[in-house]
């Protein structure tokens, strides 16, 4: 079967412009969720309600491949230890789900507080914290996103600043078809970053 990981060893030729496009996006992202953060005067500084705690699932192979293409460049040694940090992460949460439990488990790219991968991690790290709308078909209320706890605790009276992630998205999802087209690559995804990486060669 044809997963993510069938593309790992794709020649950078081929995979290079479109890693460039999510490179350029993943700028603009920070930029447009900077700006609207500063307007509140929100600062994430890291909290207790950690959103590298949230088991976020991610959808895009252009998203795995990026954070492979940093992984790589990572000394073997901190491959091994990324690799075996998220095979247990893996384990918790496989037994965690056995049991019924709602567990919160550190991603295995913290590491005292900072992210091992941060210049390419994926999208929703980026936009998660501030509230956001996502615009609907013509007629339709757009869908209206929280802020996080901590957002909540420093800015949560404030009046909502809008933050539209649409066109964002919209992008992303053309950047995707564009890779998936090149690669003739159809399966869903849907894989926590432990799953990633645990997928990755050590
Ligand atoms: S990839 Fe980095 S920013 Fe995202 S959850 Fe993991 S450690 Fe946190």
């Amino acid at each position: 079967m044809v997963t993510p990981a069938t593309y790992l060893n794709t020649p950078a030729k081929k995979l290079g412009s479109h890693l460039e496009k999510l490179a350029d996006l993943f700028d603009r992202m920070e930029a447009a969720y900077d700006r609207v953060a500063a307007d509140y005067g929100f600062q994430c500084k890291g909290c207790e309600d950690n959103c590298c705690l949230t088991l976020f699932f991610h959808h895009t192979l252009l998203e795995y491949l990026y954070l492979y293409r940093g992984y790589v460049q990572l000394p073997a040694e901190e491959r091994d230890r990324l690799h075996q940090a998220a095979l247990q992460v893996n384990r918790e949460l496989a037994r965690s789900q056995e049991n019924g439990e709602t567990v919160r488990i550190m991603c295995p790219l913290n590491r005292d507080g900072s992210c091992t991968l941060y210049h390419y991690r994926p999208m929703i790290c980026r936009l998660h914290g501030i509230p956001n709308e996502m615009r609907r078909p013509a007629g339709e209320a757009p869908t209206r996103g929280p802020g996080c706890g901590d957002f909540d605790r420093q800015c949560g009276d404030h009046p909502y600043i809008p933050f539209d992630r649409t066109p964002l998205y919209m992008e992303m999802a053309q950047l995707e078809k564009a890779l998936r087209e090149e690669l003739s690559f159809n399966e869903k995804t849907r894989l926590t970053v432990a799953q990633m990486i645990a997928g990755f060669p050590a």
